[in-house]
């Protein structure tokens, strides 16, 4: 159990009446980042290269799309009606990644390569520095399929931890709040990944799946504290780095890097934050993009302890399932809380907006969770300007969009209607 600190309500208060009026709402980090990172170079190049290492295994267990089992996702310049007054504005398209159409593909899928890794080589399956295309071999499948992990989900890490254990012929027990959307349960059920269903929020839902997989001996994947999440998702830098360089750009103190994040309990914008910040130093300026209706990281910067929305009187019940999480990771925080310049809550109804504009012009299939970090364009600029601390004109700015591409038609066309 997390040892819980008590928030300072009184200084809370002008930020939750204004989430509570479902308003656009900023925290700007008053204070300069520190120079220092809490990531190592090591952690990162050693999950590149785990990363590199199965690229013929996942092309060989997907192969639609004819890529070649590299997790890597297009960075396109935005068509200039997508947003007209903002400047160098690229879409970090991760909702086109291969395997689970999200962001997930790199924090979960690191966890689970890692994983199978440990597994294999303990299990003999592997003998340490073989290559992993070892575990295509049929006796080697056969063995996997001993392997079981467990994980606990809003929706799109069940779906890709679950999809891709499976695809290696691991058991995959995926535990979902009985609000997650109907076709990644069917999805998962299809492929024959066994889904548990909970009443309760998502902290009670990760709750019971630790206690179901401490009880199983199975594998947890821990949403709320992990590294190897993290160090997956950190891994994303170096790729826009090198994509930022091909469009010329090389971002210094003249020209920053704002990258707008959209963030459930931290994992994936923490990492990509650390990845940044290792590579670009002070030069990059990180903003954490939630719901107003499930706000925990900007409430846990604002406040400087770890808090649950719960407590605060605040729903969680966004249309984002990728972001409704009541509590930021307290790993995530530890690790980059003093990286993060600015959070940004942004209303439902905006990220409808915009996902209907993404889909206007650019063609992209966003998921709301997605479409948060282009609603968070607007409020930022505002509050920077309103802070007298307005961003040079040379600024770049890099929307992760975080998944959409998988949703099947129906879904899509009533996020469209709505
Ligand atoms: C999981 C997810 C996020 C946020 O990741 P966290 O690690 O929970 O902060 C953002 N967008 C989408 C689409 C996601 O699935």
């Amino acid at each position: 159990m997390q040892n819980e600190l008590i928030p300072d309500l009184q200084a809370l208060s002008p930020w939750i009446e204004r989430l509570r009026r479902d308003l656009p709402t900023v925290w700007l980090r008053p204070e300069a980042p520190p120079s220092a990172t809490s990531l190592s170079v090591l952690e990162v190049e050693a999950a590149k290269a785990r990363f590199r290492r199965f690229e013929p295994v996942l092309a060989a267990l997907f192969p639609q799309g004819g890529w070649e089992g590299r997790i890597a996702s297009p960075l396109i310049a935005a068509d200039p009606r997508l947003a007209p007054d903002v400047a160098h504005l690229y879409l970090k398209a991760d909702g086109e990644l291969p395997m689970t159409g999200s962001v997930k593909a790199r924090g979960g899928v690191h966890e689970l390569l890692c994983w199978l890794e440990d597994y294999a080589t303990a299990e003999g399956i592997l003998t340490p520095g073989e290559s992993p295309t070892k575990l295509l071999e049929p006796t080697a499948r056969a063995r996997l399929s001993n392997g079981r992990i467990v994980v606990a989900s809003t929706g799109n890490l069940g779906f890709s931890i679950g999809l891709v254990a499976r695809a290696f012929g691991c058991a995959a027990q995926i535990h979902m709040s009985r609000d997650a959307k109907a076709w990644k349960k069917a999805r998962l059920r299809d492929i024959g990944a066994e889904v548990v269903e909970h009443d309760g929020d998502y902290a009670e839902t990760v709750a019971r799946a630790r206690t179901a997989a401490a009880s199983d001996g199975a594998y947890f994947v821990d949403d709320e504290n992990s590294r190897r999440l993290f160090v997956g998702y950190a891994a994303a830098a170096d790729e826009l780095a090198d994509q930022l360089a091909g469009a010329g750009i090389f971002p210094s103190a003249d020209r920053p890097l704002v990258v707008y994040l959209p963030c459930g309990v931290g994992g994936a914008p923490g990492g990509i934050t650390a990845g940044l910040r290792l590579r670009f130093g002070t030069a990059v300026v990180p903003v954490f993009v939630e719901p107003t209706l499930a706000p925990c990281f900007l409430l846990a910067l604002a406040s400087g302890d770890l808090v649950s929305i719960n407590d605060l009187g605040i729903s969680g019940q966004t249309i984002a399932d990728g972001l409704a999480v009541p509590k930021a990771s307290p790993l995530v925080l530890s690790l980059i809380a003093d990286d993060v310049a600015a959070a940004v809550a942004v209303s439902d109804a905006d990220m409808l907006t915009w996902v209907e504009r993404a889909w206007r012009h650019g063609g992209l299939r966003l998921e709301p969770s997605a479409a948060a970090a282009l609603a968070a364009l607007a409020p930022l600029r505002d509050a920077l300007t309103a802070a007298a601390r307005e961003l040079p004109a040379g600024t770049v700015h890099v929307a992760w969009l975080t998944g959409g591409s998988l949703l099947p038609d129906d879904e899509f066309s009533a996020l469209l209607r709505s």
